[in-house]
């Protein structure tokens, strides 16, 4: 892929003293709904004016998007408000639609990145384009999905490129609607550190109270933006109700997230600092999470145990995983004692379930 200015140069020649937003509705309902959240978000932080045309729907019966009828008030957004737009594009037919209503940054969605030939279709069509162009990861966390996507657009002479990081569909349920797997935008961020990552905190979340601190993670990742879903009436939107917020209420986060500015002498030491924390409490709670899986499967041998009537400590088997576990440990230098150590407070704590199941 290209240089570091060829890849930043979109977005540092919007000079912002900000992180880029792109905010509006999940979907364009009506004209006067389009129009309404524009001006309610027009003299705020917000770059680009979102508002999905297009909807993809993982079921169908549902709202599908008003379809070319929307790039209009679209182009009303622009003409009334002087904010750029941005929507989503899934096939040739929307770019030649959206290119010809003039939008300003079109989207690939997750659902599209998934497929090499609708992504290959999508840079055919924009070949060569002045647009800003981004693409959000794929349903799957599979980074090389996401950078092939990126390839075939740069390849297709697509200058204005970056990514939207939106979170991966998992079969268990978990607090957010698309876990963040933030180890994988992190890795993309060491691998192209000048390809612009913009965080969409409302299709990680799924709820609106949680876009708050998802926000002020990805920022503290050094992110270059965020997509935040808007609307004035969120509970009684077309797509996505659960995870609109108001304007109101976009303008207050904006508010108390913390930005680094760069003008600070000491930026790069707490920017720095920050990502690695960050990092650090994305890890911590992965721990916790997988400690609660543990004693889940410690309990279920519990309740076999007891049917069995068979006693909590077997320690055959608890001497083989110490071992094992001591050289996984040196292996990703961790040392013996601690090993050792956080193990046997972890066996205590299987104990003390099993032992609660067994004697009731
Ligand atoms: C959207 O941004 O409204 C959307 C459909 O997102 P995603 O592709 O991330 O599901
Ligand atoms: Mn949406």
């Amino acid at each position: 892929m290209e240089n570091k200015k060829e890849l930043r140069g979109w977005l540092d020649d919007l000079n912002l003293d900000h992180p880029l937003v792109i905010a509006g509705p999940c979907s364009a309902e009506t004209e006067e709904q389009v129009l309404r959240i524009a001006h309610e978000l027009k003299d705020t932080d917000v770059n680009y004016y979102r508002a999905g045309i297009w909807k993809p729907r993982t079921r169908p019966g549902m709202f599908e998007g008003v379809g070319a009828l929307g790039l209009k008030w679209l182009q009303k957004v622009k003409a009334e408000t002087g904010m750029k737009t941005a929507t989503e594009v899934a096939n040739a037919a929307h770019v030649k639609l959206a290119l010809e209503h003039d939008v300003d940054l079109l989207w690939i969605g997750a659902r599209s990145t998934v497929s090499p030939f609708i992504v290959q279709e999508i840079a055919d069509a924009l070949n060569g384009t002045d647009k800003i162009v981004l693409v959000k990861n794929p349903v799957n966390p599979d980074l090389a999905l996401w950078l092939g996507a990126i390839e075939r657009l740069a390849t297709a002479n697509i200058k204005k490129l970056g990514v939207i990081h939106r979170g991966f569909s998992t079969y268990e349920k978990t607090k957010y609607r698309n876990n963040p797997e933030w180890q994988l935008a992190i890795e993309l961020q060491t691998k192209f550190p000048d390809l612009p990552i913009i965080n969409d905190p409302s299709h990680i979340t799924g709820k609106r109270d949680m876009i708050f601190d998802v926000s002020q993670t990805a920022l503290d990742l050094n992110f270059d933006g965020l997509m935040i879903e808007t609307h004035f009436d969120p509970d009684n939107a077309w797509s996505d109700a659960s995870q609109q917020v108001t304007p109101k209420v976009l303008i207050q986060i904006m508010k108390d997230l913390k930005i680094k500015k760069e003008t600070d002498p000491e930026a790069d030491y707490n920017k720095n600092l920050d990502n690695l924390r960050a990092q650090i409490d994305i890890v911590d709670n992965q721990i916790i999470d997988l400690l609660g899986k543990r004693m889940k499967a410690a309990d279920s041998i519990g309740v076999l145990k007891k049917q069995k009537n068979v006693a909590v400590l077997q320690s055959k088997r608890w001497n083989e995983i110490l071992g094992k576990m001591v050289l996984e440990g040196e292996s990703k230098g961790l040392s013996e004692e601690f090993v050792l150590k956080m193990f046997k407070a972890i066996h205590q704590e299987s104990i003390n379930h099993q032992e609660k199941i067994i004697n009731g």
